[in-house]
């Protein structure tokens, strides 16, 4: 199999003609990025955000052009307005937290990616992977639409779609006028994942600027609207993507999840540290996998250390929104695409979630009283 390299790549690219510069993608300086690992290649264009929709044949044809070459087995292009919009500095959190009708485009705020007819986006976030970040966003949307909150998912955790597999979705998203996807359907909510559109086993290559640019489009070119809350499944961790999502996104408020080992709650310190970094409220933290309840005779047992969560984000000054026991339940069923909020909506776990869903809409519903929104919410 012959080495793709990124020479290579570039070298196909400058067969690939913008018919409205008459000039090859390369030429035109679109080429910003060009990333190959082990035959999956990952390209990036700079383009004008004016061009919007009309692009879209001339991604397909370098996605097109570098699939055909020989040893490349998966091919992926992204389209980013990064230079012509560059991202403005944090605005104030009051301009961004609010209850009435919020995020609309051409708001103020800039280059902030906001939604129309969206009210509210929350992230959901972990400081390190594998602990059940997915598993809360999932149910934690499910919890909001079991309270009558008209609710969105957007899997933004590219490196690791699982909302795929975790919302039994098989078909692809289609779209009416060749522009915006229509989000699939799923238990009340409208979702979406790049694991929809690209196969969840194709591993994927992504640099910081390629996923706040895909990101970016499933946002945009979503038909989300209209929604209360658009709950976005983040990344893991804190990294330079993760920030960059922070801070391009009008989040109306971030949720952490982690789970009771010391190790873990660090993790959450930075990913709390990274949201205050950009002015992002933090609306609270669960604590998932807090103790662990054996599914045969029901006993409850801490095997780790329960309650570190809680006391950290007394610590810390953030509310804390519940926790949730570790329970093979919980696995299975969002490992066979019924989460527990709607698999067992009246056992103790699906409680707990719809819990904290009314903890954080609460939140997102109180009166704004300062920079940060969040009022003070105790819970034990
Ligand atoms: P992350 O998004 O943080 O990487 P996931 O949500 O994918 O984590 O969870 C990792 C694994 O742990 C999955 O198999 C999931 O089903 C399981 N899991 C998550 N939370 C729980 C829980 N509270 N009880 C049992 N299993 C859980």
């Amino acid at each position: 199999m012959p080495e793709v390299t990124e020479s290579a790549v570039r070298g196909v690219l400058e067969t690939v003609m913008d018919p409205v510069t008459a000039k090859s993608v390369v030429a035109s300086g679109m080429i910003s990025g060009i990333a190959t690992r082990g035959g999956h290649v990952a390209v990036t264009l700079e383009v004008d955000p004016s061009r919007g929709p009309s692009l879209e044949p001339l991604r397909l044809a370098c996605e097109q052009a570098v699939r055909a070459m020989p040893g490349v087995l998966s091919a992926t292009a992204v389209l980013t307005a990064e230079r012509a919009a560059p991202a403005p500095p944090p605005m104030p959190a009051e301009r961004r937290v609010r209850s009435g009708p919020v995020h609309r485009s051409g708001a103020p705020g800039g280059g902030r990616i906001e939604v129309p007819g969206v009210k509210h986006i929350i992230a959901i976030a972990s400081g390190k992977g594998g602990v059940g970040k997915s598993t809360t966003a999932v149910n934690l949307a499910l919890g909001l639409a079991a309270i009558g909150v008209a609710t969105g998912l957007l899997d933004a955790d590219i490196y690791g779609p699982s909302m795929p597999r975790m919302l039994a979705v098989t078909e692809k998203p289609e779209s009416a006028d060749g522009k915006q996807l229509k989000p699939i359907e799923r238990y009340g909510l409208r979702t979406m994942s790049i694991g929809y559109i690209v196969n969840e086993e194709t591993p994927m290559i992504w640099r910081g600027p390629m996923v706040s640019s895909a990101l970016e489009q499933m946002l945009r070119d979503v038909q989300w609207a209209e929604l209360d809350v658009l709950v976005v499944d983040m990344p893991p961790g804190t990294g330079d993507a993760q920030l960059t999502l922070a801070q391009r996104v009008a989040l109306s408020g971030a949720v952490i999840v982690s789970t009771p080992q010391d190790i873990a709650l660090v993790d959450a310190r930075k990913g709390l540290n990274m949201f205050r970094k950009v002015a992002v409220p933090v609306l609270g933290i669960v604590e998932n996998m807090s103790y662990f309840v054996c599914p045969k005779c029901g006993e409850r047992s801490e095997i780790f250390g329960h309650g570190g969560a809680h006391e950290e984000a007394d610590r810390l000054g953030v509310p804390f929104l519940g926790e949730i026991p570790l329970h093979l339940d919980i696995r299975t069923t969002s490992d066979s695409g019924h989460p527990i909020v709607v698999a067992q909506p009246d056992s103790p776990h699906a409680q707990a979630y719809k819990n904290i869903a009314g903890r954080v809409w609460k939140q997102l519903t109180a009166k704004q009283r300062g920079p940060r929104a969040a009022p003070r919410i105790v819970m034990r």
